[in-house]
């Protein structure tokens, strides 16, 4: 290993163990100048990240169709995460994943374009399509069908009809609303049906 001052921002970082390539894009913040050195678009010929300045402005934009009920990707390049963050996905009452890839980039919506089917096994990791998308379209997910408790709440802009508002975590949607009107995994219907019956008692 040589030693050796860099002049621009790094674009991958090595692990002590193996020199496998992290994912780096979101280092930048969207800062188009660091933009331009270091995104390395993790599907391509799929999505690509369009960056915008400042906190969530960004978005994954689509390169190609897809059809409703098709696998947009799956989460292969994932690893579970020791703690919950602002940028990991919930896939288990206690468990949570750093997806690694562009993937992080779909921000929310309560009317989305995208689920993203999770559980304990990584296998069943992957982003799905939930209605039939357009090519250059923004992809969306709802976040509270894979987040309880959200690291960062945040007020919604969707401007769906069906728009929650402030968007916290599952643990805070009614029931009804939540279970009936929206798509949420198996781990999120648990802890709700959990939560239910605690406030019935
Ligand atoms: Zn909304």
């Amino acid at each position: 290993m040589t030693i050796s001052t860099p002049t621009t921002a790094p674009t991958t970082t090595t692990t002590p163990t193996g020199g496998k390539a992290k994912y780096s894009a979101h280092l930048s913040n969207g800062d188009p100048t660091i933009l331009s050195t270091s995104y390395i678009p993790t599907h391509p010929h799929l999505f690509l990240v369009h960056f915008s300045p400042g906190d969530y402005n960004s978005s994954l934009v689509t390169q190609r169709p897809f059809a409703r009920g098709e696998t947009l990707a799956y989460m292969d390049s994932a690893e579970r995460a020791p703690l919950k963050r602002y940028s990991t996905v919930q896939v288990g009452e206690e468990s949570h994943i750093e997806l690694n890839s562009d993937l992080l980039y779909i921000n929310h919506s309560c009317d989305p374009s995208v689920r993203f089917e999770v559980g304990e096994e990584r296998k069943m990791w992957r982003a799905v399509a939930e209605r039939d998308i357009q090519k250059g379209e923004a992809l969306s997910f709802f976040y509270p069908s894979t987040e309880w408790s959200m690291a960062q709440p945040f007020k919604c802009n969707c401007n769906s009809s069906r728009c929650l508002g402030t968007i916290s975590g599952a643990k805070d949607i009614d029931a009804q609303t939540l279970l009936e009107g929206y798509f949420v995994n198996e781990h999120i219907r648990r802890l709700k049906e959990a939560q239910s019956k605690e406030e019935i008692k």
